[in-house]
C-alpha cells in the first residue's frame, strides 16, 4: 500500500474492518442483513458493539452517538461516553448491542409537523447497519434511522431507505421477465457538491451572511463571471490548502472525493465524490458538508452553501447523478445498439413517465427557501422539469412514440485532426446544460437539487415515482394474457412514450419560449417554494408515497407542514435581518456622507460664493433621494412583513412571503444598492462583492 491508499477508510467501520475483526458467524449473520435487508438479532449486535468499541477506543474515540437525519437541518447527533463508573472510583468501558442498535433521544425539539407532542417526546432512533459508522474528533457515530414512539418516521433516510426497497421489489419483478434473479437491485448516486469560499474577516462583518448564508444586499461587483476566467482555472493557494486538508479527511471515511475544481461564479468551487449506493452516497454527502464547514476554518475561510450567496452571479446546486442498477449490470446502461435492448427500453420507458407523471412532487422535492432565489437564474435549471436525452435516444423514442422502427445511429468518431492526437468515438449523450433531468451516457442527472439540501428527499421522490412505473410495468405484464413478453412490452413502450412525449425537451432550458412552450405542453412551473409545495398533498401524490409503502399520509402531511414552516421561519429571518441591516447598518452612512456632502458645499460657498458646485449639489441630491427610497422601502417591507405573520394558515403565510414580502425585500434591496456605487468606499459599513469574490 502506499500513502495515499493507506489512509483511505481508516476512520470508518468498513466492510474490511468487520470481515478482519469480527467473529466469522457474527460477519456471515450481519453481512447478510446488509446485503439482503435482514433482520439482525440481538446477539449479532452484541458481538458487533463490542468489536465496533474496542475498534473506536483504539482510534481515540471516547464517546459514541447515533447519528442522524432530522427533517430540517442537516444531521443531529448526541454523544454519550463509552465510560461507565463502577461505584469504587474506576470507570470499564460499555457499549452494548442494544445501545448500538437503538438508542432513544429526547427530541420533543426536532421538527416533526404534530406527529409528536411534547408530553410523547420520545424518538427512536435505530441502526442502519448498511452505512458505516465512523470516527468524527473522537465521537463514533453511527448512522440511524430516527421514528416517533408510534413508529412514524421523523427523519430523511427512513423514508430513502424504503424508497430504494420499492425499487428493489420492483426492478427485480421486471429483470425477472428478462430470466433475471439478482440478489439486489440498488439507486446509486453521486452528488456534485458546489460552494463558496470567502474570508472569514469579510464573513463576520456582513450579519446578512452570518445570519442567513446569503447577501441580501451587494452591488454587482466590477467584474462578474463573463471572462469565464475561474471555471476550472488554477486553484489558488489558500484554496488548494483546503482542498488537500479536505480530500485526506474524507478519505479517511472512505468517501471516494475524486473530483475537485473552480466552478464558474469567482469564488466557487466544486467537490464530486465516486457514487455508491444512494443511501451511503447521502450519508457521505451529508458528512463532506459538514467537513467544508469545519475545515474552512482551518484555513481562515468560510464555506457557504447556501443555492445564492450572490445575486447576479451563479448560484450553487447539487447535481444528483442517479442510476439503479445490480450486482451484474447497470440498468440505465444503453449499450451499443439501444434500440435493440428492450430491458434497457423498459427502464429508460419507466423512468420516464415517472418523471412526468410527479415532475410536480419532484419540483416540490427540490423546493426550498435558497433554491427560489437559484432556479431559473444564471446558469440553474428553471423551475419547470424536462427530460434532455441526447440526440441518439431521442431519436429511438421518436420512433418508438411514433411507432415505425427505429434505425441504427452510428457513432461518429471524433478527430482533432492533428496525427499524433487519438481518434475517438463522439459521445452520444452531447451534454445540455441547461435541462434540469439529462440522460448522461448511463445515469440520469437530477440538476434541481440545491447545494445546501439533504438530497434524500429528492432521492425519494424519484425513486418512489419510478419504482411505482416500472409497478405499473410488471403489473401489465403479468396480465398481458396470450401476448408473448417482447410483443406485450414494446407494446406497452410505445403506449407510455406516445403519452409522455411532452416531458422530452432537448432545446435551451434557459430561454423565454421554453417557458411559454412548456405552459402549452402543460407541465408544471412553480416558481416558488409557496407554489411548489402543494403537490406534496395533491391527492395523487399521497397516493403514490402510501401505495408505495414509503410514506403514510399522515407522515406526508407532517413534512408538508415542517417544510412549510422552515421556509415561513427562514423567509421571517431574512426579511428581519434586511429591515435592520437597512435600518442600523446602510442608513447611518449613507446619511453621514450625505451630509460630509452638504458640509462641503456650506464651507466652500462661504469660502467662495461664487462656486456653483452643481455636481456635488447634484450628488447630494442623488443621496437624498437614495435615503428616501431607502425608508420607502423599509416602511413597506415592514407593512407587508407583519401581514404575512399575521396568517394563522402556514400556507398563506408561505404565499405572502412568496409573492408580496420577497418582491419588497427585493425593492429594498434595489435602493440600498443604487447607493453602494456613489458613496465614498471609507465609508461603506460592510465587505462589497468585489471584496468578498475576489480575494481569497
Ligand atoms: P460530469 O462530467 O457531469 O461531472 P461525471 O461522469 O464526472 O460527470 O460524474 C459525476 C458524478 O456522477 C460522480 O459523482 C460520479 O461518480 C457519478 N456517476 C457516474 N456514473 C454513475 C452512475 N452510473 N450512477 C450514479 N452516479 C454516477
Ligand atoms: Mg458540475
Amino acid at each position: 500500500m502506499t500513502d495515499l491508499t493507506k489512509k483511505y477508510g481508516t476512520m470508518v467501520f468498513s466492510e474490511h474492518v468487520m470481515k478482519q475483526r469480527l467473529p466469522s458467524d457474527t460477519y456471515k449473520k450481519l453481512s447478510k442483513t446488509i446485503k439482503e435487508g435482514k433482520p439482525l438479532d440481538l446477539d449479532v449486535a452484541n458481538s458487533v458493539a463490542h468489536t465496533m468499541k474496542e475498534w473506536a477506543i483504539e482510534h481515540g474515540a471516547t464517546h459514541f452517538a447515533h447519528w442522524f437525519q432530522p427533517l430540517t437541518g442537516i444531521t443531529s447527533e448526541k454523544h454519550d461516553a463509552f465510560l461507565d463508573p463502577v461505584g469504587d472510583g474506576t470507570a470499564i468501558t460499555k457499549f452494548s448491542g442494544k445501545e448500538l442498535i437503538q438508542g432513544e433521544p429526547d427530541a420533543s425539539s426536532f421538527p416533526n409537523g404534530g406527529l409528536r407532542a411534547t408530553f410523547e417526546a420520545r424518538g427512536y432512533s435505530a441502526w442502519d447497519p448498511t452505512s458505516y459508522a465512523f470516527i468524527k474528533d473522537e465521537v463514533l457515530c453511527i448512522p440511524t434511522a430516527f421514528c416517533s414512539y408510534t413508529g412514524e418516521a421523523l427523519d430523511k433516510k427512513t423514508p430513502l431507505l424504503r424508497s430504494m426497497a420499492a425499487i428493489d421489489e420492483q426492478a427485480k419483478r421486471v429483470l425477472a421477465f428478462f430470466g433475471k434473479k439478482p440478489a439486489k437491485v440498488t439507486v446509486n448516486v453521486g452528488t456534485e457538491q458546489e460552494y463558496f469560499l470567502i474570508s472569514e474577516k469579510d464573513y463576520a462583518q456582513r450579519q446578512d451572511l452570518v445570519m442567513c448564508g446569503r447577501t441580501l444586499f451587494g452591488a454587482p461587483p466590477c467584474k462578474g463571471q463573463e471572462l469565464d476566467e475561474h471555471y476550472f482555472g488554477a486553484i489558488r493557494p489558500t484554496v488548494n490548502d483546503f482542498m488537500k486538508e479536505l480530500d485526506d479527511v474524507l478519505w479517511g471515511f472512505a468517501v471516494a472525493a475524486k473530483t475537485k475544481h473552480n466552478e464558474v461564479a469567482p469564488a466557487q468551487h466544486e467537490l464530486a465524490p465516486v457514487f455508491c449506493n444512494a443511501n451511503r452516497a447521502i450519508d457521505e454527502n451529508l458528512l463532506t458538508m459538514e467537513m467544508m464547514k469545519l475545515l474552512a476554518s482551518h484555513h481562515g475561510l468560510v464555506c457557504l452553501q447556501h443555492e445564492k450567496p450572490f445575486e447576479g452571479i451563479n448560484g450553487s446546486g447539487k447535481h444528483n447523478n442517479w442510476s439503479i442498477g445490480s450486482e451484474d449490470e447497470n440498468l440505465l446502461d444503453p449499450g451499443d445498439t439501444p434500440e435493440e435492448n428492450l430491458q434497457f427500453l423498459v427502464f429508460l420507458t419507466c423512468v420516464i413517465s415517472a418523471v412526468d407523471d410527479y415532475q410536480d412532487l419532484l419540483r416540490m422535492s427540490v423546493a426550498s427557501c435558497g433554491n427560489d432565489h437559484r432556479l431559473g437564474a444564471h446558469e440553474a435549471p428553471p423551475a419547470i422539469i424536462s427530460i434532455f436525452l441526447g440526440d441518439e435516444l431521442s431519436d429511438i423514442i421518436d420512433a418508438l412514440a411514433e411507432g415505425h422502427e427505429a434505425g441504427h445511429a452510428s457513432r461518429e468518431s471524433l478527430d482533432f485532426g492533428v496525427a499524433v492526437l487519438p481518434t475517438f468515438d463522439r459521445d452520444t449523450t452531447d451534454r445540455n446544460r441547461t435541462s434540469p433531468f439529462a440522460f448522461t451516457g448511463n445515469k440520469f442527472e437530477f440538476r434541481m437539487p440545491g447545494s445546501a439540501v439533504n438530497v434524500a428527499d429528492a432521492n425519494t421522490m424519484l425513486d418512489t415515482a419510478v419504482a411505482k412505473a416500472l409497478k405499473d410495468f410488471a403489473d401489465a405484464m403479468d396480465e398481458r394474457g396470450d401476448a408473448s413478453f417482447e410483443s406485450a412490452a414494446i407494446a406497452y413502450i410505445r403506449k407510455s412514450l406516445a403519452a409522455h412525449k411532452r416531458i422530452l425537451f432537448s432545446g435551451d432550458g434557459y430561454s423565454e419560449e421554453w417557458h411559454e412552450e412548456a405552459v402549452r405542453r402543460g407541465l408544471c412551473n412553480f416558481p416558488t417554494t409557496a407554489d411548489a409545495l402543494p403537490a406534496f398533498v395533491e391527492q395523487k401524490n399521497i397516493d403514490l408515497l402510501a401505495g408505495m409503502g414509503v410514506l403514510s399520509e399522515t407522515e406526508v402531511r407532517s413534512r408538508y407542514e415542517v417544510k412549510l414552516e422552515k421556509y415561513n421561519k427562514l423567509m421571517n429571518i431574512e426579511a428581519t435581518t434586511m429591515e435592520r441591516m437597512a435600518r442600523r447598518t446602510y442608513l447611518p452612512v449613507i446619511s453621514a456622507y450625505a451630509t460630509k456632502i452638504a458640509k462641503g458645499i456650506t464651507t466652500v460657498t462661504s469660502a467662495m460664493p461664487a462656486a456653483e458646485m452643481s455636481h456635488e449639489r447634484r450628488e447630494l441630491s442623488t443621496l437624498l433621494d437614495g435615503v428616501d427610497a431607502i425608508y420607502e422601502g423599509i416602511d413597506n417591507l415592514a407593512d407587508l412583513h407583519r401581514k404575512a405573520k399575521a396568517f394563522e394558515c402556514a400556507q398563506d403565510q408561505a404565499n405572502c412571503y412568496a409573492h408580496e414580502v420577497s418582491p419588497a425585500m427585493d425593492r429594498l434591496r434595489e435602493a440600498v444598492d443604487a447607493m453602494e456605487p456613489i458613496v465614498a468606499r471609507e465609508y461603506w459599513p460592510v465587505p462589497t462583492y468585489d471584496d468578498l469574490l475576489f480575494y481569497v
